[in-house]
């Protein structure tokens, strides 16, 4: 008899959410632990066999614990194959199953974070103290760009006004750190423009950029990707896909001539490791390690507690073989800031 592990759970749970003759709050329910299945600390199953209850396990509660009770009791004959959208993802036990087997990489830092200056709940202070606990080195403070007003995004003078409190944070911490980075996520257009001044941006330390829009187009996007490379205002091209678990299935492109363009032009591709991204995923992190692109790996937190998220991106550029040096998180941060000083392209 198969074992159901988290993934099959919350593929069924997905399924489930899907039938239309259930009533709607059973279906938010069950589409609401699919996803939560992604980020259960053990496997659910152990749960039974050691005795307790599965409404221990996040947003499970009781009518969905005997749910899931019958099906770890009697599972389908035939598991389905989760649809695109829901496929290659990385459950938490998974995540840890692969960094407790596989040599990971050791990674210094965290490249992808949000604070309560954009559409985060916490402050740079705090979220710096998270990371020190976790024993990062350094943390790059991503919060959003003033062209995505959904998330209050930050436009150059608060940008400019969290930039002097980061200084004094970096005083105040030492050399005990961990060093706080000045950066930004950048709205990046579909026609490769960004939308902070080049001369600002040049002041940070590291500019991340990312698509926020037109995201459900399903023709080939990789001219779009070949313009946003040509622009030298950014170092890291942040969740490139824009996929979400059970939501979006995000941009197509041909990978192998955008990786081998952001290689030519040394920039990174990111591993968004947001459990609900995971952008980029195992196959083409594959492809990324044939064509030597740089890797960054960000958790995306929005508190604290998601800081933790690093590890989905660290255990898939280790089950990728994604070797160190091929990872700007692999860096001490004095060669990180040089990387993103000196490989942009100079301005005629
Ligand atoms: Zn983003």
């Amino acid at each position: 008899m198969p074992r159901l592990d988290n993934a099959a759970l919350g593929e069924l749970l997905c399924l489930a959410a899907d039938d239309p003759d259930r009533p709607y709050h059973q279906r938010r329910a069950l589409r609401r632990a699919g996803r939560g299945a992604y980020r259960w600390p053990v496997e659910a199953a152990d749960l039974v066999d050691e005795g307790r209850s599965l409404t221990e396990l996040r947003l499970v509660g009781p009518w969905l614990a005997r749910v899931i009770g019958e099906w770890i009791a009697d599972p389908p004959v035939q598991m389905p194959v989760p649809p695109a959208i829901r496929r290659g993802f990385l459950t938490a036990v998974e995540a840890r199953r692969v960094l407790e087997a596989a040599p990971a990489p050791r990674v210094h830092g965290d490249l992808q974070m949000h604070t309560e200056g954009s559409d985060g709940s916490a402050s740079v202070r705090a979220m710096a103290a998270a990371a020190r606990a976790l024993g990062h080195a350094y943390v790059a403070i991503t919060d959003h760009s003033k062209g995505l007003a959904i998330a209050h995004g930050m436009d150059e003078r608060a940008l400019a006004r969290q930039g002097d409190e980061i200084a004094a944070l970096n005083d105040a911490l030492g050399p005990r750190g961990p060093r706080i980075l000045r950066a930004v996520e950048l709205n990046v257009s579909p026609q490769g423009a960004v939308d902070l001044e080049p001369s600002f941006l040049r002041g940070l330390d590291l500019r991340l950029g990312a698509f926020h829009s037109r995201l459900r187009l399903t023709d080939d996007q990789t001219e779009r990707y070949l313009a946003a490379l040509r622009n030298p205002d950014f170092d890291i091209l942040a969740h490139p896909r824009g996929r979400i678990f059970n939501f979006r299935l995000g941009l197509s492109a041909d990978w192998g001539r955008v990786f081998e363009y952001a290689r030519a032009h040394d920039r990174a591709v990111e591993i968004d490791a947001y459990p609900d991204r995971q952008d980029l995923d195992g196959e083409l992190l594959a492809l990324a390690r044939e064509t030597g692109v740089r890797i960054s790996i960000g958790s995306d937190a929005h508190a604290p507690g998601q800081l933790t998220f690093l590890d989905y991106g660290v255990a898939a550029a280790a089950r990728a073989r994604i070797p160190a040096d091929q990872i700007v998180n692999c860096m001490p941060v004095d060669d990180l800031l040089a990387w993103a000083r000196e490989h942009r392209p100079r301005r005629p």
